[in-house]
């Protein structure tokens, strides 16, 4: 029990980290240098105001010396990211895998905010997570799964690219999406990755119809796909393939 809840905390001190990586990976700016400061007074965050979940609910959410409202992504990333790491602490048989499978949960949740927020799927993210999705299927005996994965995840992406620019005479997909796709089929092989294709194209489907329906969109507004390739590439991690995926990847068994 205290494992599990130590386990959650470090995932929310990672989260914190995650949110500085969010704000200044999708503005392009150095993750390391400056300190944490509030954007907008500049003041630097003190340690005591920088514990995860916890600062926040003390602050009320505001920042101490401008009360410039903080925004809630704070502690929502840090929270997922604790919940992250703890699912997948409890779901995972190894130490190994548990780091791997970390990795990538923070390396998707940095995707998810940064594409959500400013349409970016930051270089950082795709070369970190392609290395460490071959290398982690190296220490499986996968690393032909592997390289189909991620090459399965390109080739689709460039393929309904270059469809839609046939049809509709401009770019339709973003390069961030191919990247991202690439990345999750280097991580999950071939089987894996068609899941989370499949997912995330039904995902999109119902919740993009959902937000034009009560008004949030209109028909032809921009909607990131990139969010719903990571949600359906984290319950592909979490709960494997749907099984008839797994007969059409002999390499997997
Ligand atoms: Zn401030």
């Amino acid at each position: 029990m205290l494992v599990n809840l130590f386990v959650f905390v470090i995932g929310t001190i990672f989260g914190s980290f995650l949110n500085v990586c969010i704000h200044r990976l999708a503005k392009e700016e150095s993750i390391v240098f400056p300190a944490s400061h509030c954007p907008k007074c500049k003041t630097p965050i003190k340690v005591i105001d920088n514990i995860p979940l916890i600062s926040f609910l003390l602050l009320r959410g505001k920042c101490r010396t401008c009360r410039e409202k903080i925004s809630l992504r704070y502690p929502i990333v840090e929270l997922l990211a604790g919940l992250t790491f703890l699912c997948f602490y409890l779901k995972t048989d190894s130490l190994l895998t548990f780091f791997f499978w970390a990795l990538l949960g923070c390396l998707l949740i940095i995707g998810f905010f940064t594409d959500l927020e400013e349409q970016i799927i930051p270089d950082e993210i795709v070369v970190i997570g392609i290395l460490a999705g071959f290398i982690f299927n190296i220490t499986k005996g996968q690393t032909i799964n592997s390289l189909l994965g991620a090459a399965s995840g390109f080739a689709i992406f460039f393929l309904i690219a270059e469809i839609a620019k046939f049809i509709v005479k401009k770019d339709a997909i973003g390069f961030g999406d191919l990247k991202l796709a690439a990345m999750l089929g280097a991580f999950l092989g071939t089987s894996g990755f068609w899941n989370t294709f499949l997912l995330a194209y039904l995902l999109g489907a119902v919740i993009s119809i959902g937000l034009i329906i009560f008004k949030f969109k209109k028909m032809g507004d921009y909607i990131p796909f990139g969010p719903f390739l990571i949600i359906g590439a984290a319950l592909t991690l979490y709960f494997g393939p749907f099984l008839i995926l797994q007969y059409f990847n002999p390499l997997i068994q």
